[in-house]
């Protein structure tokens, strides 16, 4: 077996051992226990064997293989094909949903002209939607009411014609379930000081901490569709599931949708780190120490189920000086969400008002000394 390449760990404390040649054995600087190479390498097998329980980043999905749909899933596939209408965008490639009744005449994204295309796949049938909540005059006086507060933005973008781009849109989503195991051991510190006299007293205490938990996941979603940035859509989060309604084609009546470009097995790593990290800050956050030292976490994910959702978005892009800026409002919750521009003429405008504000007063405190 190949050991020498490998570091020991302390089996008391988990701290990094040394070979100590004069006593012929491993210490650890940490606790001061001293180990023999038999004993350090049985406390790293056992490791081993412990972690080769959970997920060291190369789990797939845990899925279960795609079931051939039934009769009555297949019909519904159908009629999906037969109700929607897809468009695409000749510039900059997006493709639009929407129901044979809502025709779409402009990009969402790019806002030039789109072309009718045909019929979406029946695959594309999404399972859940989770419907607007409020209109496009709603979207219009949230969008308004933010950057209207904003200075040095630019008037094109606070402008009727610009607004008027917001779309109601449909986002595809992968939204996960999951039941995951987390582990995580480590040296708790606690440290106290205190003075007597001319002394400064300070005690620091080691705990060992362990803590091993089941946490679940409901409705951990994760975006499909490559043209919208990943951030934007976190930032306007959380949306309430409860809402969710299986899917219907008169949902899409007077809104856009977005069919996936990102299917679940690629959005599957991004979502797991999302737990993984939530994971790992609860187990921390459940503890009371100051520090915790040689910590080691483990997670594994016991079961997933993606569901394929269409969440609501206002969405709205603007170009400004060569750059796309973009901007959603949660069609659910409100909440908004993107960057302002910074208009650079409003700016020096500002800028040169105060100055001249401040060469007064100068000029104005000039006279008065003479
Ligand atoms: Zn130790
Ligand atoms: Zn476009």
């Amino acid at each position: 077996m190949e050991t020498e390449a490998r570091q020991f760990h302390c089996p008391n404390c988990n701290a990094d051992l040394k070979f100590s040649p004069d006593l012929q054995k491993f210490v650890c600087e940490f606790c001061k226990g001293e180990f023999t190479e038999a004993e350090a390498i049985a406390y790293m097998n056992q490791q081993d064997a412990f972690a080769s329980q959970f997920d060291d980043g190369s789990q797939q999905t845990p899925l279960p293989p795609e079931q051939t749909p039934t009769d009555s899933q297949n019909a519904e596939r159908t009629r999906f094909e037969e109700e929607s209408r897809l468009y695409s965008c000749p510039s900059c490639g997006a493709e639009i949903v929407s129901d044979a009744n809502t025709a779409a005449s402009f990009c969402y994204y790019c806002h030039n002209p789109v072309i009718l295309k045909g019929r979406v796949d029946g695959m594309y049938r999404p399972s859940m939607v989770l419907p607007f909540a409020f209109n496009k005059d709603k979207a219009v006086e949230i969008f308004m009411g933010w950057a209207k507060k904003k200075k040095f933005v630019p008037r094109d973008l606070v402008s009727s014609g610009q607004v008027e781009k917001l779309t109601g849109l449909y986002v595809p989503f992968w939204v996960a379930d999951s039941s995951t195991s987390s582990y995580m051991e480590g040296l708790g510190e606690n440290v106290r000081s205190w003075r007597v006299g001319d002394y400064q007293y300070t005690e620091t205490k080691y705990y060992k901490v362990i803590r091993d938990a089941t946490i679940n996941y409901e409705g951990v979603p994760a975006d499909g569709s490559q043209k919208i940035e990943d951030d934007l859509m976190e930032a306007i989060e959380p949306f309430d599931y409860s809402q969710a309604r299986p899917f219907n084609m008169a949902y899409l009546s007077g809104f856009m949708a977005d069919k996936y470009d990102v299917d679940k097995n690629q959005v599957f790593p991004r979502v797991r780190e999302r737990m993984y990290n939530n994971n790992n800050d609860i187990l921390q956050g459940s503890t009371h120490y100051h520090v915790i030292k040689n910590k080691r976490n483990f997670n594994r994910i016991d079961s997933l189920t993606f569901h394929y959702m269409l969440l609501p978005v206002w969405f709205m892009t603007f170009s400004y000086k060569g750059k796309l800026w973009e901007y959603a409002v949660n069609g659910q919750t409100g909440k908004l969400a993107g960057e302002l521009p910074i208009s650079k003429s409003k700016l020096a405008v500002t800028c040169s008002i105060i100055g001249t504000l401040i060469m007064l007063f100068f000029m104005i405190g000039g006279y008065l000394i003479t």
